[in-house]
């Protein structure tokens, strides 16, 4: 019997080649998959939608929340064709599958010019150091939204 590990990661290479063949956007593709049922699917975007975070695994995991009308993916398997972006890695704590299993590493899509160690390393510098200033302003006023939440009375956490 195939192993089904290697049959989805299959799928997952195959949309990292589909994406880039068809200029959709880099090479990476991401499946996800509940109780051996393929639920969402996804190759990198950017190009073909001009979204800077169509990354595979964003779109995947778009897809199937859409699929499965929730915005948690619990008890998902996700085969991604690429060690996720730090981007993607938040995405999919936000989205709590699993497990995550991976092709290639982030050294390998950093040797073909997709280079995201430098956001690593921006998470550990001061905020005034980073490539990309951030300044905190108003937060007295948005803070007030805050307050308002905690005292809903029937809100939903994520
Ligand atoms: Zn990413």
């Amino acid at each position: 019997m195939e192993d089904p590990h290697k049959k989805y990661m299959k799928m997952a290479i195959d949309l990292s080649r589909s994406g880039m063949m068809q200029e959709r956007g880099g090479p990476f593709g991401c499946i996800i998959v509940k109780n051996g049922k393929v639920v969402g699917k996804g190759s990198n975007s950017v190009m073909e939608t001009n979204d800077p975070t169509a990354h595979a695994e964003v779109v995947a995991i778009r897809d199937a929340s859409k699929n499965l009308d929730n915005f948690q993916l619990e008890g998902c398997d996700m085969y991604t064709s690429c060690e996720p972006c730090p981007m993607c890695l938040g995405a999919i704590y936000w989205a709590r599958p699993a497990r995550v299993f991976y092709a290639n590493t982030k050294q390998d899509a950093a040797a073909i010019g997709f280079d995201d160690q430098f956001i690593y390393e921006e998470l550990d510098l001061p905020m005034k150091d980073r490539k990309i200033p951030f300044s905190q302003i108003d937060q007295e006023e948005a803070n007030q939204v805050f307050k308002e939440w905690a005292k809903l009375d029937n809100k939903t956490l994520y």
